[in-house]
């Protein structure tokens, strides 16, 4: 049984399982599609990108972080989603995917981070609410829902429909996720050496302390890495509205 299964592998539900894999939640991240970013022209309001960024390019850097953070991914549709016992949400709950990986998946904690679709959450009463052609998930501030263990993240949680919010909606659920755990955790922080140590604390859980020779490295491999993904121009276009003729 995994810790955290995430449904969607968007903004959201990536930003969140970066958090949750990097606290020690086994995480597994099932995605069906495509995320409604592919669709961007230019992405130019994300922090950190002066003159902006390919949407696609940013979507595969994040899928790489994610990766790196330690989460699994599993290519398909969740479809449905039960409680394994309906006496004890604590035991957690069962997932059936239309994929090509392991049914059912079960899992201690969902987060459903899959805004173009909900139909697979009806079976729990999470509170969907229609807002035009979509719905969307009433959760409180740490993205819970009415049923304990299932959470929302990003724009199915009704958040504004820019990629930063979600990003930042997304680690904000995964945060809660790792409090309503048993991971030990403070902060996600990375430290100079002797931060706490040096004040006579101990590194916190969550956070680690690195030495000047570690920080040169790590700083090396990052700007190596980014080296790598911007030196040619990411090789795929847009995706346009589905009801727009393109012939
Ligand atoms: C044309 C266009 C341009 C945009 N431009 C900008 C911009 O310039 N700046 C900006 O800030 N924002 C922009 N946005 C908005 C931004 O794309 C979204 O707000 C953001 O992607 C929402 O993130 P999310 O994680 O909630 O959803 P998404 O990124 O859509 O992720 C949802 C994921 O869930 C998956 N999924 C769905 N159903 C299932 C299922 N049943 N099982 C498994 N997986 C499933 C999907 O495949 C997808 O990968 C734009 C959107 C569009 C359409």
């Amino acid at each position: 049984m995994r810790d955290v299964l995430i449904v969607g592998g968007g903004v959201s539900g990536l930003a969140a399982g970066i958090f949750t894999a990097r606290a020690g939640l086994d995480t597994l991240v099932v995605d069906g599609g495509e995320s409604i970013l592919a669709r961007n022209a230019s992405l130019e309001n994300y922090p950190g990108f002066p003159d902006g960024v390919d949407a696609r390019l940013y979507l595969q850097l994040v899928r790489e972080q994610a990766k790196s953070a330690g989460c699994e991914f599993e290519l398909g549709l969740a479809t449905s989603v039960e409680p394994i016992d309906d006496t004890d949400l604590e035991a957690g709950f069962r997932i059936e995917t239309e994929g090509d990986g392991g049914n059912p998946l079960e899992t201690r904690r969902v987060i459903a981070a899959s805004w173009s679709d909900s139909e697979w959450l009806t079976p729990l009463d999470v509170g969907r609410e229609q807002r035009g052609s979509k719905y969307v998930v009433s959760v409180d501030d740490g993205g819970r829902t009415a049923v304990d263990g299932v959470y929302a993240a990003g724009r199915i949680a009704g958040e504004p429909h820019q990629t930063i919010v979600a990003a930042g909606h997304g680690a904000k659920v995964g945060l809660a996720v790792i409090h309503d755990s048993d991971a030990a955790f403070y902060h996600d922080w990375v430290a100079p050496e002797g931060y706490f140590t040096g004040r006579g604390r101990e590194v916190p859980p969550g956070c680690e302390e690195i030495d000047d020779e570690e920080r040169l490295e790590r700083d090396e491999r990052a700007r190596e890495t980014m080296r790598e993904w911007l030196a040619e121009p990411f090789d795929d276009e847009p995706t346009m509205h589905p009801s727009v003729e393109t012939d």
